[in-house]
């Protein structure tokens, strides 16, 4: 059986240190929001050159924590893609805010620049690209309209750790980037965790103000904040992970270079599109084909695991709703969800597993 993502074979590689750092960090006590969860943060933001980088407990606290440093509040609107999980959107409700869909670029299944300015209002306060699949959203076109707009910039790299555009890594480019370790991201936690970085000295005090219960020192609090603090555990494990992520993120690039060779000559199937001024660090290795769910049923059937990354947009979705959407607003968003399909992907396949599922992706279209 070859998995969407393998995680015992990376536990394996890297076992002798996780025991030994998990056993440091017992020892220290510091569990929560402590020594590691700080050193983290900091050596997560040096990595992606910002200045600041605050751990917290999760992608999705990141985001809503992000969006309430940035000011948003109550009756504000955010913009952000209609194509991306749900969490991306469910943290612009948790501040009060409500979530403004955009379709997608055809190309790069990141939001559509073009279709932003529509959707701007007296109450957009912020805009949250996703960089999905690990993918850089456009940037230059998302800085430009919120520069013009004086909205803030939110980027949700959830997917996307050590992705860059022009040179620069994203999360770099906005008011913050926030990133998210669940397990299965390109650099995974043994649990729940996040991180925002950014280099406004403001964002950073006011982030790690709300993360913490609003306290400025133990059991004074300047304003009413949250737990979302991280886990000391979780960052002791992200501390001996981080060391390998510019390895495994290779791994991940050179596998889709094999993909894309072995599949390039299959007719009517689509590959990931990399624009020339992007680095891809393919969380996800998505193609585009006819009978999607056929091919996908095939591949079940000769043990490989893929997956559909997202079957329903979020405008659809019922969580959304009172949103009042309705089929045919995203058309390139709705079209693609019945198209895409997830091929394995993890540092650790083998030249091997990609020529076998290659094979059968072959055998499954023909
Ligand atoms: C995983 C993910 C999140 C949420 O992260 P959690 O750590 O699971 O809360 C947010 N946005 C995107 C695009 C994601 O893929």
């Amino acid at each position: 059986m070859i998995q969407l993502v393998d995680l015992d074979k990376q536990f394996a590689s890297i076992k002798n240190e996780i025991m030994a750092k998990i056993e440091e960090v017992l020892v220290s006590k510091s569990f929560v929001q402590g020594k590691y969860a700080t050193e983290f943060g900091a050596q997560f933001a040096s990595v992606l050159g910002c200045q600041f980088g605050i751990g917290c407990s999760n992608g999705t606290s990141a985001i809503s924590l992000a969006l309430e440093a940035a000011g948003v509040k109550d009756g504000d609107e955010v913009i952000t893609t209609t194509h991306t999980f749900i969490a991306t959107a469910e943290a612009i409700c948790h501040v009060g805010a409500k979530p403004v869909f955009v379709d997608i670029d055809p190309e790069t299944y990141t939001i559509d620049v073009s279709k932003i300015a529509a959707r701007i209002t007296n109450r957009t306060r912020a805009i949250i690209p996703v960089h999905l699949y690990g993918h850089p959203a456009d940037m230059d076109g998302v800085m430009a309209i919120a520069k013009k707009h004086g909205i803030k910039v939110i980027e949700d790299c959830a997917q996307a750790h050590l992705a860059m555009l022009n040179d620069c890594f994203v999360g770099s480019f906005g008011d913050a980037g926030t990133f998210s370790f669940y397990p299965g991201k390109n650099l995974g936690a043994y649990g729940d965790a996040g991180a925002i970085v950014t280099n406004s000295q403001d964002m950073a005090t006011q982030t790690r103000l709300l993360l913490d219960h609003g306290r400025d020192t133990k059991y004074y609090h300047k304003i009413v904040g949250y737990n979302q603090r991280m886990d000391g555990l979780q960052a002791g494990i992200l501390l001996v992970k981080l060391k390998h992520l510019k390895q495994w993120t290779a791994s991940r690039q050179a596998h889709a270079a094999r993909y894309d060779a072995l599949l390039k000559d299959i007719p009517k199937i689509k590959l990931p599109n990399a624009k020339p001024n992007a680095s891809h660090v393919y969380h996800l290795y998505v193609i585009q084909i006819d009978n999607r769910d056929k091919v996908m049923e095939h591949l079940k059937q000769s043990g490989i695991a893929a997956s559909i990354h997202y079957p329903v947009p979020l405008h659809l979705q019922p969580a959304f709703g009172y949103l009042g959407y309705k089929i045919g607003d995203f058309p390139v968003a709705e079209e693609i969800a019945g198209r895409i399909l997830s091929l394995p992907m993890y540092p650790e396949l083998t030249d091997e597993d990609i020529q076998f599922i290659c094979g059968e992706v072959k055998k499954a279209i023909q």
